[in-house]
């Protein structure tokens, strides 16, 4: 069987880039080891799939090289794949900070992009295990469990390791390595931090109670809520940190954002409540008993002498809080880290040192903030490498 490009998973920038090489008249199979196709597309946004974000740009993903997403962001952005959404005749919705989501269901994309792989005449082998993939003269060949299969360009769009009950592997981070290409170490990102056992034992039983708060580490800021869970803290500002976080930094966490806290505390000096009382202007109040607990301000606050409050000012701003661990792949959106992009052209997303293998999509060290910037960053990978495949 021999063909012009194979690609290796049907997710969203596999689907894409089949589609684009097929529409250039090349003779495309892409080919899938579980039973369906997509998985991740269906299974995002609560359903409706967040699958673009309008604002979306290089300032919003991170990498070695914080320049490779450049290029291909700026030769389809998100404008071009709204247009490709409202082709289709798929409604959709703007919900906050510029991501779209689908009206009805992502179920809708996945037919999107299936049509579009139908209008390149692509060819499918679903569901259907590679066994290996070997470079013979100027092709691939790709051993499948529906026999083996002859390509002159090799597309990997396998993916990060999240959710592996749904089809991961690191099957693209193999193939690159035996290729002789980087892998930056692979971590779960956007995901779920634990509390360290004291901070479990105190704040464990908070669950469900949400406060509005700007967390940062490392270089990432995000104003967004905070979500207190049974094992640590959740929610859209833990998740966006939780890509910058390295394992060892303390998050800071501002309780009152957008407010000078030491203002705010030396304007109620005088006042005959106690501060958790005072908090709970502002604070979710059993969040500010366990943290005022937590921080030894019992009395009340016209008894704190004025170097305390300086302090406790402080503390609000910037409550530090080292997390244990994160809660893994099971429940990480995305992958950080994949094939290092030192190795690949940001034009066309092939290897430098070896023509025909290309890269797309979440298996390379590209990773986007929360919010629809991970799919926009698979549809304008999977389109550069759709047009030289
Ligand atoms: C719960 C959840 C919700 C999300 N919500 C959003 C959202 O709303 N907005 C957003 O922008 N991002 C979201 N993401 C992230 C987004 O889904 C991914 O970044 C995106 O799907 C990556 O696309 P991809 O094509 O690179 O990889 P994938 O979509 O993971 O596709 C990879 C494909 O390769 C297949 N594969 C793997 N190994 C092999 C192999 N050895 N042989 C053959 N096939 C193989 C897999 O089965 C899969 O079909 C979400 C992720 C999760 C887990």
């Amino acid at each position: 069987m021999d063909f012009d490009v194979a690609v290796i998973g049907a997710g969203a920038a596999g689907m894409m880039c089949a589609a684009q090489a097929g529409q250039r008249g090349r003779r495309v199979l892409l080919i899938e080891h579980y039973h369906a196709l997509g998985e991740k597309i269906r299974i995002s946004g609560g359903g409706r799939c967040n699958f673009t974000n309008v604002n979306a740009g290089p300032a919003n993903y991170l990498s070695r090289n914080p320049d490779f997403c450049r290029s291909a962001l700026a030769r389809y952005t998100p404008a071009h794949f709204v247009r490709l959404v409202e082709r289709h005749g798929i409604a959709y919705h703007e919900k906050k900070l510029g991501q779209l989501f689908c009206d009805d269901s992502s179920l809708d994309l996945i037919r999107m992009l299936k049509r579009e792989c139908d209008a390149g005449c692509v060819q499918w082998r679903m569901p259907c295990a590679v066994a290996d993939v070997t470079r013979e003269g100027d092709h691939f060949a790709v051993a499948t469990a529906e026999g083996p299969v002859r390509a002159s360009s090799l597309v990997v769009a396998t993916g990060g390791l999240t959710v592996p009950k749904i089809g991961a592997t690191p099957f693209g981070y193999r193939i690159a390595e035996r290729f002789g290409l980087a892998v930056v170490p692979p971590r779960p990102a956007l995901v779920p931090l634990a509390f360290a056992p004291d901070a479990l034992a105190r704040y464990g039983d908070l669950t469900g109670v949400s406060v509005d708060a700007e967390v940062s580490c490392n270089g990432g800021r995000f104003r967004e809520n905070l979500l207190f869970t049974h094992r640590g803290l959740s929610g859209p500002a833990i998740l966006q940190i939780s890509s910058y976080w390295d394992g060892r930094a303390p998050l800071a966490i501002d309780l009152m954002p957008g407010t000078d806290a030491q203002a705010w505390l030396f304007a109620r000096r005088r006042s005959d409540a106690r501060l958790s009382n005072l908090l709970a202007e502002r604070l979710p109040k059993r969040f500010a008993q366990q943290w005022c607990a937590a921080h030894g301000v019992a009395a009340p606050v016209r008894d704190l002498p004025e170097a305390r409050l300086r302090e406790v000012a402080r503390a609000l701003a910037h409550w530090e809080v080292l997390p244990s661990g994160t809660l893994g792949y099971q429940k990480a959106e995305v992958t950080a880290g994949g094939v290092d992009t030192r190795g690949l052209s940001s034009r066309t997303m092939a290897a430098t040192a070896v023509p025909g293998l290309f890269f797309i999509g979440e298996v390379v060290d590209v990773t986007g903030w929360l919010g629809g910037y991970n799919f926009q960053w698979a549809w304008s990978s999977g389109h550069a490498a759709g047009q030289f495949a």
